[in-house]
């Protein structure tokens, strides 16, 4: 195992040269599986930050006078590079994520889809004329770059989150300056890494700033960032909109969530169960979109029947480290994300609450482990049912019938996703109509569009009206110019 001694010190990416954080302050980025320290990731600060931006401004210029189609072509090389490393990128996320290789492999994917989906830029730039609105005068609209754009990404998706923004903001003629989360920042460097090697875009278009909270600040505060782009905690999120509108800076911010999975009384249990264990279970439920709460609708019988599948269901998925091939449920980021998660169940269990399952295996080798654990909560408002736990527990609510169920999932403060599992048309239809969320799944547990869609939820789960990847990115990375002409 390496020591804090010998383990690597990353470095910032910028103006298409790697250098050190001007700081000796440093966190430990360790395996989630095996604890082993796998680098020191420096906190950056402003002098960083204003060196990143400095590369930025100074590359935009040229970079914007690149053809759109030429860009395209850039965008294209990467998501090749992307393709050739694929493996090796997944690995990496394991490694310095901890879930499972099939679900690093399915980011990975993902990402690259969404550098794919960016690489239609000549016809998403497309702007609008319309002729002749008084005697010889026209109208158009262009879309222009809107200068220096940063993204801020949480630890969940160390690769994809970053393959959100990066491609469409640099395809739309931006320069683009990435700071990962602090706590798994290799896949985002490797990334960075393959854009330098292979010469994928011109110095300065693409920097990456790796720090936590100081960095952000400095980000913000800059006058040199046009716009930032963040993915995290509501409660962080909150805080970024807030100062990027302070600071004059467009924004996005997409936050947590709280999704409800219904269960309607017509399901067809053998093909629901296993979807909502993945969701629940899947990354160990870090994930935005997992299900982290059953609403289970009909009578008492039907009540009965779905807890009692789900808790046997539960109990046969394997614990273990994410590069195990049979691993269902892989270990947490940390030990503290674990005992948070923990803390929140005896607290439910206190109030209430009868725990179903119990997922506690001791922490596992490196303490993040944490086994599936189902809870029946007695308070439909109490906080295992209506907050974000980030962790491996599924919270089971009772309702009477589908209105009722409904009801529960729209009291949430957070709108990110939902997903109902029902044999009726009709019963799929009014949940679609009524209820409050961004992304839904009609018999799927992992409603993730794809990339050629918005991804983003609503209410809580975001701050900003824009959301990623489609034709939102290209809307909140370029600025609209209307031009009316008389010859
Ligand atoms: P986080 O909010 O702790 O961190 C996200 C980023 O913000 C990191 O880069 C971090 O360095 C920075 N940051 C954290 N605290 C900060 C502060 N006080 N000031 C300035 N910067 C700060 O989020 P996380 O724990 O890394 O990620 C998990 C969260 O992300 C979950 O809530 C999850 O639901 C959410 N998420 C949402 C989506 C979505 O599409 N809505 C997608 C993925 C993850």
């Amino acid at each position: 195992m390496a020591t804090a001694a010998e383990a690597r010190t990353l470095l910032n990416f910028i103006a298409g040269q790697w250098r050190d954080a001007g700081t000796s302050e440093a966190l430990e980025d360790r395996d989630p599986a095996t604890g082993e320290l796998a680098a020191r990731v420096p906190l950056s600060g402003a002098a960083d930050v204003d060196a990143a931006v400095g590369a930025a401004r100074a590359a935009q210029p040229a970079w914007r006078e690149v053809p759109p189609q030429e860009r395209a072509r850039a965008v294209l090389a990467l998501r090749d590079a992307l393709v050739r490393h694929r493996q090796e990128l997944t690995a990496l996320v394991t490694a310095d994520m901890g879930k499972t290789l099939a679900d690093a492999d399915g980011e990975v994917g993902r990402g690259i889809e969404s550098v794919e989906s960016a690489a239609a830029i000549p016809h998403l730039l497309k702007g609008e004329t319309l002729e002749g609105v008084a005697a010889g005068l026209d109208v158009e609209m262009v879309r222009q770059p809107v200068g220096v754009v940063a993204a801020i990404t949480p630890f969940n998706f160390p690769a994809m989150i970053p393959l959100w923004f990066l491609p469409y903001a640099v395809a739309c003629g931006n320069a683009f300056i990435l700071k990962p989360s602090e706590r798994d920042p290799r896949p985002a460097e490797r990334i960075c890494e393959l854009i330098g090697e292979e010469e994928i875009f011109p110095p300065g278009v693409v920097n990456l700033i790796h720090g936590g909270r100081e960095a952000v600040e400095a980000i913000l505060d800059h006058k040199g960032v046009d716009a930032v782009s963040f993915v995290g905690q509501a409660s962080t999120a909150r805080l970024i909109a807030i100062r990027s509108a302070q600071t004059g800076k467009r924004v996005q911010a997409l936050g947590g969530a709280k999704n409800s999975m219904i269960v309607a009384d017509d399901a067809d249990l053998e093909s629901a169960v296993p979807a909502i264990m993945g969701s629940a279970f899947g990354a160990a439920g870090q994930r935005c979109l997992a299900g982290s709460v059953c609403v289970i609708a009909g009578d008492e019988a039907r009540q009965a029947e779905v807890r009692d599948a789900l808790r046997a269901a539960a109990e046969k998925l394997t614990i273990g480290p994410g590069a195990d091939p049979g691993t269902d449920v892989c270990p947490m980021v940390a030990p503290e994300a674990r005992q948070r998660a923990e803390a929140a169940v005896a607290t439910a269990e206190s109030e209430g609450a009868k725990v179903l399952l119990d997922g506690s295996v001791g922490g596992g080798e490196a303490g993040a482990m944490l086994g599936p654990t189902l809870v029946d909560v007695s308070d439909p408002e109490s906080e295992l049912a209506r907050e974000e736990i980030f962790g491996p527990i599924l919270a089971l609510v009772s309702a009477p019938d589908l209105d009722a169920a409904i009801g529960f999932a729209n009291g949430s403060r957070y709108g990110n996703a939902g997903s109902i599992f029902t044999t009726s048309g009709a019963a799929a239809r009014a949940y679609r109509w009524g209820v409050e969320a961004g992304m839904l799944g009609v018999n799927i547990g992992v409603p993730a569009p794809v990339a050629w869609f918005p991804f983003s939820g609503w209410k809580d789960s975001i701050d900003g009206d824009l959301h990623a990847n489609g034709k939102d990115a290209v809307d909140f990375y370029t600025r609209k110019k209307v031009v009316t002409s008389r010859w």
